[in-house]
């Protein structure tokens, strides 16, 4: 006999090609890979040639219901980062990259929403990301389209009350979804209900009260919201 019931898991609306619903995805664990866009790296002072991809995750619990998203009193200075999401069918443990893009169910948009001031003061004292990256309602999440990895011709993009201030493609990663999800295969066992999000381009910015995004990939569901 359980002791106790947990929250139910957040869940992502699925919908088929022609835009009908089709299911929901319930979130189990979300990763995230860190500068997989040579821009972004650069635009953070880093050297993409240089450096390995590397991982951090975010609680369930930032996956926030939306379309008006809260911010947290605790920072004045958080950013968008737009990036695809990838939702996982299928266990992976050191899997190759056919395998890897095997078990993705379904493909979106989403919001690494980051804490940039709490984030700068956690490098500089060498400490972790969680509140920077994992506070409550930090990964909204538009719909999944059903099925595998998007044609990484795709644009994506961001705009921030019309204007547009990420933009880039997918081919522009530096680990492709296969290759990401393989390596990230080979230090955790992924799981069904696991949300991997990829990375995002250059033009990541602050995020004020009022403001109304849009996150699109072509082919994707886009993801309306606004900052409550
Ligand atoms: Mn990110």
């Amino acid at each position: 006999m359980d002791l106790l019931t947990l929250p139910e898991a957040p869940r992502l609306p699925v919908l088929d090609a022609a835009g009908a619903e089709v299911g929901t995805f319930p979130v189990g664990r979300i990763f995230c890979v860190g500068r997989n866009y040579g821009d972004h790296a650069r635009e953070m002072g880093h050297d993409p040639d240089r450096e390995p991809p590397f991982f951090f995750s975010k609680p369930v619990s930032a996956v926030a219901p939306g379309p008006v998203y809260g911010l947290p009193g605790f920072s004045g200075d958080i950013h968008h980062e737009v990036e695809l999401i990838l939702a996982l069918q299928a266990r992976l443990d050191h899997a190759d990259e056919a395998e890897a893009l095997a078990a993705v169910t379904g493909a979106g948009v989403g919001l690494d929403l980051t804490a940039r001031d709490i984030q700068a003061e956690a490098k500089a004292l060498g400490r972790p990301w969680l509140v920077a990256k994992g506070f409550d309602g930090a990964a909204p999440c538009g719909a999944l389209r059903q099925g595998g990895v998007p044609a990484l011709s795709a644009p994506i993009s961001l705009a921030v009350n019309g204007e547009v201030r990420q933009q880039g493609t997918l081919d522009q990663m530096l680990w492709p979804p296969g290759a990401l999800l393989a390596k990230l295969s080979t230090l955790f066992v992924l799981q069904p209900g696991d949300l991997i999000f990829t990375g995002t381009p250059a033009g990541v910015g602050p995020l004020r009260a009022g403001d109304r995004f849009e996150g699109k990939i072509a082919g994707l569901p886009t993801l309306y919201g606004a900052i409550g």
